[in-house]
């Protein structure tokens, strides 16, 4: 009998928790800008503070703040200007002559050095006045200000956005490309990654071999992208007759060759008479870890460890239908691959169901049924009140591929018990791509 979904995806996690804890070393330093999509493989400390000294945030003049308590457009304080500078310069190094003193022994004014944005204080000052928010006098050698200029105004104090020792990257982050702003101030160049998983792919079916036109692949080049999407390696490796000996040929083969570590295939796992891909995998002697899942669409799913020298791989025999086959990825491939790299879990974002116009009644556009976990394509927006909301494609059939033009989810329709689902009137939502947040669609607003 099938299991359920969740029995399910508790076993292909806790297979790939396993996989991963038989490659303790698994693990690289990978180049920044290659790092996209990677998992961080240990905590990254900080080696140092940002900013690592006093800088300024504008263009204008490091003074003493004390020294403009009293300016007023009446009563403006002057100051001399003793030097300017720039961003790079070397602490104490002055782009004019006159040292950088808190008062002139000549005239008694007050004293300011030009400063640059990312330029260091200099030491005695603790605030910078914009430009903007000064009067020049005596050409370039003077300036008045007209309103006092508060304590560490317009200075990035040293340490105040990272601070030597913190930790700049979890174990188990996945690596965006915002990451590398933090990353790359700090001058690291490479960090240490789990090594990616690898995914070889074929599709299966006598119709899409002959190619004559009626049924196309679609499953191969969609997952061969998904997985890639992740930023993981995907090999398609063609499409297979619904003949038992070139499939056991081929899935022996590739999972002997150590290069993967997963298989995907497409088709040929229900229990019709050309569909062999579960014979083949017992005969190569795989433990089928299960084969068919209470869920819509794609009960019949197979996942199965093959053996093989070393590490096992595992193979996801996936349905046919596009539909079931990519709402099988996303729920079971997807959570293998992130476990297998140590990824935290996905969560779902709860949105508000909009029922369909024309749906009767209160009923789910789901069939729930109370042994059946149920995924949907659908369109995720917000509402002018600000509510998540989303709506499920019109059209579920798992061969209708119209919809995902505009779908940017998939809903999780839990079987029904009280306990069970985000709360009232509210479904589970995910990202239609594994990779991101939700592009949310404008096209839905109410
Ligand atoms: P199967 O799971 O092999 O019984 O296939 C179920 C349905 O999905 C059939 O209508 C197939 O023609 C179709 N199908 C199987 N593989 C693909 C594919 N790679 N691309 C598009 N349709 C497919
Ligand atoms: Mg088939």
């Amino acid at each position: 009998m099938a299991i359920s979904y969740s029995a399910g995806l508790a076993k292909v996690l806790d297979a790939a928790q396993q996989q991963r804890s038989s490659r303790q070393d698994w693990k690289s330093r990978v180049r920044l800008q290659d790092a996209i999509g990677g998992t961080a493989a240990q905590d990254v400390l900080s080696p140092k503070s940002l900013p690592e000294h006093d800088t300024s945030a504008m263009d204008g003049y490091a003074v003493r703040s004390q020294a403009t308590a009293t300016a007023s457009p009446n009563t403006p304080v002057m100051f001399m200007v003793t030097g300017t500078i720039a961003a790079g310069d070397d602490p104490g190094e002055t782009r004019s002559a006159g040292a950088v003193t808190e008062q002139d022994s000549t005239s008694g004014l007050h004293t300011c050095v030009e400063i640059m944005t990312g330029a260091r204080f200099p030491n005695g000052y603790d605030a910078c006045v914009k430009v903007e928010d000064t009067m020049p006098v005596d050409g370039q050698t003077g300036i008045l200000i007209t309103k006092p200029v508060p304590p560490n105004a317009n200075r990035r104090v040293a340490g105040s956005d990272i601070l030597r020792g913190n930790v700049v990257m979890r174990q188990g982050d996945t690596i965006q490309p915002s990451h590398l702003l933090p990353l790359a101030s700090l001058g690291m160049d490479a960090i240490p990654l789990r090594q990616r998983p690898c995914v070889g792919i074929w599709s299966t079916g006598k119709e899409i071999v002959k190619g004559n036109g009626s049924t196309r692949d679609a499953n191969g080049p969609y997952l061969t992208a998904a997985v890639r999407d992740m930023g993981l390696q995907a090999d398609f490796l063609g499409v297979l007759d619904d003949e038992p000996a070139s499939l056991h040929a081929h899935v022996e083969a590739a999972a002997a060759s150590g290069q993967f570590d997963v298989l995907l295939t497409t088709g040929g796992v229900s229990r019709g008479r050309f569909d062999h891909v579960l014979a083949v995998v017992d005969e190569m002697g795989a433990e089928t870890i299960f084969h068919g899942l209470s869920i819509r669409p794609g009960h019949p799913v197979l996942f199965a460890m093959l053996p093989g020298e070393g590490a096992k791989t595992a193979l996801f025999g996936l349905p046919g239908n596009p539909g079931a086959a990519a709402a099988c990825f996303r729920f079971l491939t997807v959570p293998y691959l992130k476990e297998l790299q140590g990824q935290a879990r996905e969560l779902p974002v709860a949105a508000k169901l909009r029922r369909q116009p024309g749906t009767p009644g209160e009923k789910r556009t789901c069939s729930v049924k109370p042994d059946r976990d149920c995924f949907q394509h659908g369109i995720l927006s917000v509402s002018a009140a600000g509510q998540l909301m989303v709506e499920a494609s019109a059209e579920q059939s798992p061969f209708k591929l119209s919809p995902f033009k505009t779908a940017n989810c998939w809903i999780h329709f839990q079987p029904e018990s009280p306990e069970s689902g985000p709360g009232p009137g509210l479904v589970e939502c995910y990202p239609i791509s594994p990779t991101g947040a939700v592009l949310l669609s404008p096209r839905l607003q109410n």
